[in-house]
Parts: structure tokens; C-alpha cells; sequence
């Protein structure tokens, strides 16, 4: 029997079960079709069954599916690795490839971790990571991400490092407000930095921990104060990477370079598990040397699977061609207007960036029934504990999405 994933299984109700899909469609076997409001976890930026996707992966299929990337190279590879050094933030030129986000975020742990080990420092190993940030659920993963439902079962064999707050303020923060939580990085760097090897965060929004969005200028200071006190700084860009929020790579809202940065998601749009750890030419160089020792002993089997490779270069290829990002200034326009019309005294706060659209409201129990109600109305969402959002596939018309948000304006009008 099938075991299904963050499901209390003893209280499994009968799912929807789906069939074909096409554009932002998921079709059912009962004969009710959905619009995916949240692009299948983030993934399906360019929707189900894109014909110029599909194509690219048969050309592939019928030449191979798939080849060990330990002694051994191919194109596809080669290909993806120079289009994502070409496309993230200058300086990051080594790309390391895995088979999912979390696994993309053991790598750059690792990376961040045997780095300061190979310059010859001893005990700088632990990470600073962000309340309520979200980087996966294997374990140096759990590590890294807030206590949550989650982590909980393991919270006594989880080896913590250093948390602290995001400012506060959202996007538009004032100086002083965001200089009081660069005050408190630059106090914890200055106590500790000796055992920090890195701080990690999701820039500018985050994301499965209740889509809180903060300022680009905090990822500004904290570049410098990472860069002055030695810590390497990652950037887990594995859900708002590819034009989530409004630019090809979060990053690019502040103009800086981490020295480590995690992509998954839609890297392949939606097609099948991968992930890349892209790293600068500094923190790559260190683990040169003249035997194993300083080598990035890791090597995921599916790592670089030609098939994946293939679809991401296709999917980074349509984002260029058909300007998305112009797509999804539109899609933030819409939300932002539709979003302002719903009022209600369960809403806490409204959050929107690019394409996605968060309203935090009072408790979870708010939320109590919302998914039957949304496919009762033809419509696909997922609420994370008190959060109800909408993350939809770029290629999502008005109308599509202005059915999504009208269903969930509706669910909350009643809302007592
Ligand atoms: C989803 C997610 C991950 C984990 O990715 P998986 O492919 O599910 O392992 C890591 N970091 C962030 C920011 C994510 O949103």
C-alpha cells in the first residue's frame, strides 16, 4: 500500500486521482479537472505536458535515459552546468549536480563545512541558519531548518547551530529596522565565528515556513559581514529560484553573490527530481590538492541525469524566449490588486512577491475544509498551517488565476 508524504495515514481520505494534465490542468478520473494553483510543490512553472518539453526528452530518451557522471561525461551535462554559471550570480562557476533540494543542500553543507577544513582551520563546522527557514527534510537538512512538524520527531538527535530572526518590516523595511537584525549577525559572527563555517537562508522570501518576505538590504549587510568574519554564505534558492519572485534568482533583489547556492524545484520544470549546488571559484579551488583528501567526496548515482539536464536547459530556454519575467510582473500585479479586495478579521497579514500570494490568518483551524471547498470549485491548493497561498504556473491565464484567488476570497468571506 502506497505510504503518502506529511499524511497521517490512519486518517487518509480518499485523494483525487489524476489522469492526464495540460497547461495549468490537472484532469481527474472522475472527470473533474483542477487548476493548479501551486505549479505541484513549485515545480511546473511552465504547466503539464508542454509539447516543446516533451519533445526535447524524447530526442534525449532515444538516444540514452541515463549514464554515470562518476568517469564519464555528456552533453547535456556539460550543457546545463555553462547555462546555469551563465544565468545565476556572477563569480559562481562550479556547478555540482543532485537528484533533489534537500540532497542540493547536504552538498552545499558539506561544501561550506570541508572548505574551512581544507584551509586548514579545526572546529569551524557549525551554520547559522533563519527562524522559520525551511531547507529540507534529510537530516543536516532538518538541521538548518526551524523546529516545525517536520523535525519534531527527531528534535534529540538534531545537532543544532546558531538561529536568528529575519528583520522585520517585510520587502520594504526601513535602515533601522533592518540594521537592528544585521546588529544581531554581526554580534553572533563576532563571539563565534571561529566555529561558524557558514550562514545559510532563503534570500528574500521563505518560503514552506509561511512565506515571510524580508528585505534585500539584510542579504547586502550580511554579505559583507559574512565576507569580514569569514563565513561562507549560502543561499538556498531551491523555491524561489527561476522567476519566483519576480527575478530570475532572489538574489538579484539585493546584487549580490553568496558563496554557495542551492537550485531544485523548477529547475526542471516540474519534470523529474533534480538539483544543482553552484559554488564560487574561491570556495571550489580549496578542495584541490593531490589525493582524495580534499576532494568533495560525494556523488549522487541519478547526479546530472541527462534526462533532467535535457528538460532543465529546455525550461531555462522557454523562460528566455518567451520573457517571463514580464509574465510574472503581470501575474504580481493581479494578485496584488485581487488580494487587496479581500478583507476579512481572520487575515494576520497579506504577503506577495513575483508569483506567489500568502495570507496568514489567524489560526490553522481557519483552514479547517478549505481543500474540499477548493476542489469542490475546481481548484488546486495546499494551505501550510495558518498560510493560504498561491504559487501558480507562469503560464496561468487572468482568468485561471483570478478564479483561484476569487475561491479563496470566498472561503475566507465566511470565515467566522
Ligand atoms: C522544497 C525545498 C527544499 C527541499 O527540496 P526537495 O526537492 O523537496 O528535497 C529545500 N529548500 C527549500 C527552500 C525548499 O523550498
Amino acid at each position: 500500500m502506497l505510504w503518502y508524504p506529511y499524511t497521517q495515514m490512519k486518517q487518509l481520505e480518499e485523494l483525487p486521482k489524476m489522469i492526464a494534465g495540460e497547461g495549468v490542468m490537472m484532469h481527474l478520473e472522475d472527470g473533474r479537472s483542477l487548476i493548479d494553483g501551486i505549479s505541484s510543490w513549485w515545480a511546473v512553472i511552465h504547466g503539464y505536458n508542454h509539447p516543446v518539453l516533451n519533445a526535447a526528452l524524447i530526442t534525449q530518451v532515444n538516444k540514452f535515459a541515463h549514464v554515470m557522471l562518476g568517469g564519464m561525461t555528456h552533453g547535456p551535462a556539460l550543457d546545463l552546468a555553462a547555462k546555469l554559471v551563465q544565468i545565476t550570480p556572477p563569480g559562481l562557476a562550479h556547478v555540482f549536480f543532485s537528484d533533489s533540494g534537500s540532497i542540493g543542500v547536504e552538498v552545499a553543507l558539506k561544501m561550506s563545512i570541508q572548505y574551512w577544513k581544507n584551509l586548514g582551520y579545526q572546529g569551524k563546522n557549525k551554520i547559522i541558519s533563519l527562524r522559520n527557514g525551511y531547507h529540507g527534510d534529510t537530516f543536516k537538512a532538518m538541521e538548518v531548518s526551524d523546529d516545525s512538524d517536520f523535525t519534531r520527531a527527531f528534535a534529540d538527535v538534531l545537532s543544532r547551530g546558531f538561529v536568528l530572526d529575519i528583520p522585520a518590516g517585510g520587502f520594504d523595511a526601513d535602515t533601522a529596522t533592518v540594521q537592528a537584525a544585521a546588529d544581531e549577525l554581526e554580534q553572533l559572527l563576532h563571539a563565534e565565528h571561529r566555529h561558524i563555517a557558514a550562514f545559510i537562508v532563503e534570500p528574500v522570501v521563505q518560503c514552506a515556513g509561511g512565506f515571510n518576505i524580508y528585505s534585500p538590504r539584510y542579504l547586502q549587510i550580511a554579505r559583507e559581514l559574512c565576507t569580514k568574519y569569514n563565513v561562507l554564505f549560502v543561499f538556498d534558492e531551491v523555491a524561489t529560484g527561476f522567476g519566483r519572485t519576480g527575478k530570475m534568482f532572489a538574489a538579484e533583489h539585493a546584487g549580490v553573490t553568496p558563496d554557495i547556492m542551492i537550485i531544485g524545484k523548477a529547475l526542471t520544470a516540474g519534470y523529474m527530481g533534480h538539483a544543482a549546488t553552484l559554488a564560487t571559484t574561491s570556495v571550489f579551488n580549496s578542495f584541490l590538492g593531490e589525493n582524495y583528501e580534499k576532494a568533495l567526496m560525494h556523488g549522487p548515482t541519478f547526479m546530472a541525469n541527462p534526462l533532467a539536464c535535457t528538460v532543465a536547459l529546455q525550461s531555462i530556454s522557454l523562460i528566455e524566449s518567451s520573457d517571463y519575467l514580464q509574465r510574472i510582473a503581470h501575474i504580481q500585479s493581479i494578485i496584488r490588486e485581487a488580494l487587496d479586495n479581500i478583507s476579512s478579521p481572520a487575515i494576520v497579514q497579506k504577503r506577495t512577491i513575483g508569483a506567489i500570494g500568502a495570507i496568514e490568518l489567524r489560526d490553522a483551524a481557519c483552514l479547517n475544509g478549505f481543500k474540499a471547498f477548493s476542489q469542490q470549485r475546481g481548484v488546486w491548493l495546499r494551505p501550510i498551517g495558518n498560510v493560504l497561498y498561491l504559487m501558480p504556473p507562469y503560464v496561468i491565464s487572468e482568468q485561471d488565476l483570478l478564479t483561484i484567488i476569487n475561491v479563496m476570497k470566498e472561503w475566507i468571506g465566511q470565515i467566522k
